[in-house]
């Protein structure tokens, strides 16, 4: 869908543009052209308004781990359903996780998902192939002819990581092909329960996962990374320990990690309610994880921040905790979360914010991520005062297992764009004004 057209020239007037990558943080004008950033200052004119004056204007955001359920459950989520979920959630850029039916780990399937995203998906969006042939963490996959077919990294994400020996072999691979591995770090004979191990699930009576069985992969994740030097970004950090273990591999392995908005937001006290709707994996951890993780993210120990959107259908999750189906909904309610409980909690500067949704895994992609002149015109608008209410309505996602279903949330996305093309529109067709 994208560049299909070439689109008008837009003036985006009076908005508080907020660009960490440029340095930006004050009220401006803002001229596209041809898909593109073209002008930004002050008093400039231009023959399409739209007027911004109220709203903040930031590079579009970007989420490097999203299950569009795509091939295999569309009636969960499909291309256009997944991406229309990230652009109302102020996302320009997604990578999509290959846990899917058939599992994306053939050149064909690959080839075939990519055809499909560049004529379904709003947003720009990547493509992961798995690591291992069936996500089985047994055999590689054939990297080198996945990346020919437009695989963009690789993962096995869904399931933990596979034993030392062979997560190190498929490091060497992934490192001579040019890919990077997004690590969903897990030791399975460590992971056995349903919710964190820990008081409430004690309270519960829910078999827990202790802390170990995501800190062990981590740390062994982060050893091998350092030795076979392979690109290694470690997604969805949910305890405090992780964290500093990434942060000790900093500067000794090619390494990067994300956390998400769940993990940041909401506690292991999620699990005395018994109600599947808050199952998630890795699990909802302890306040002292809560809070070290957004310390994390505030001093850079952590890069950015990641959703894993993980659209299921309701039959899946309005379950007892232990038959549920571990995941949550993430794209729509992202950066309204964050800002509402870290941000106007005092917790994280705007602007990091930004810096983690935004420019931090833009940069990991390549694409995005920057509000420069030259720059693509994937921007979001975002109305920092507007207060609403999480609910089924509200979602544009296929499914609606979000954690924060009922929660009042301040700060709203009101309009993306695309290469300077409307993706997501709430500011009242402002987007297609004429002069
Ligand atoms: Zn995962
Ligand atoms: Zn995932």
């Amino acid at each position: 869908m994208l560049g299909d057209s070439s689109p008008a020239e837009l003036l985006i007037r009076q908005a508080h543009v907020l660009d960490p990558a440029s340095g930006l943080d004050e009220i401006m004008d803002v001229r596209l052209s041809s898909g593109r950033i073209a002008e930004v200052g002050e008093g400039i004119r231009g023959p399409r308004e739209l007027d911004a004056d109220g709203l903040h204007l930031f590079p579009g955001f970007v989420d490097v781990h999203a299950h569009w359920r795509t091939p295999g459950r569309e009636d969960e989520e499909d291309i256009q359903s997944g991406s229309a979920a990230a652009a109302a959630g102020g996302f320009t850029g997604v990578v999509m996780m290959p846990n899917t039916d058939p599992i994306v780990d053939r050149p064909v399937v690959v080839s075939g998902l990519v055809g499909r995203v560049e004529r379904e998906s709003r947003v720009r969006t990547r493509v992961s192939a798995a690591l291992h042939r069936g996500l089985a963490g047994e055999r590689l996959t054939e990297m080198r002819l996945l990346k020919q077919a437009g695989a963009f990294c690789v993962s096995d994400d869904g399931l933990g990581t596979a034993s030392a020996g062979v997560l190190r072999n498929g490091m060497l691979y992934a490192r001579s092909a040019g890919l990077p591995v997004i690590l969903h770090c897990e030791d399975h004979t460590l992971a056995t329960g349903v919710v964190h191990d820990g008081v409430a699930a004690s309270l519960a009576g829910i078999p827990g996962s202790p802390a170990s069985a995501e800190d062990a992969a981590t740390a062994t994740a982060l050893v091998l990374a350092a030795e076979t030097g392979a690109r290694v970004h470690i997604t969805h950090v949910s305890t405090a320990l992780s964290a500093a273990l990434v942060g000790f591999f900093r500067d000794r392995a090619d390494v990067t990690a994300d956390t998400t908005p769940h993990h940041l937001t909401l506690t292991e006290d999620l699990a005395s309610t018994l109600d599947g709707r808050y199952r998630v994996n890795p699990p909802l951890r302890p306040e002292h994880d809560r809070a070290g993780l957004g310390l994390a993210l505030r001093d850079r120990v952590l890069d950015f921040v990641a959703t894993d959107h993980a659209p299921h259908a309701s039959e899946e999750k309005e379950l007892p905790m232990e038959e549920a189906a571990p995941g949550f909904l993430g794209h729509e309610t992202a950066f309204a979360a964050l800002h509402t409980d870290l941000v106007l909690g005092g917790r994280l500067s705007l602007t990091r914010l930004v810096e983690t949704m935004s420019c931090a895994p833009g940069r990991w992609v390549g694409t995005g991520g920057s509000l420069a002149v030259g720059a693509p015109a994937d921007l979001t608008l975002v109305d920092l005062s507007e207060e609403w209410t999480v609910g089924r309505g509200t979602l544009v996602s296929r499914s609606s297992n979000s954690p924060y279903i009922g929660r009042t949330l301040k700060g709203r996305v009101v309009g993306t764009m695309v290469g300077g093309e409307p993706v997501h529109d709430r500011t009242g067709a402002k987007f297609g004004a004429r002069a």
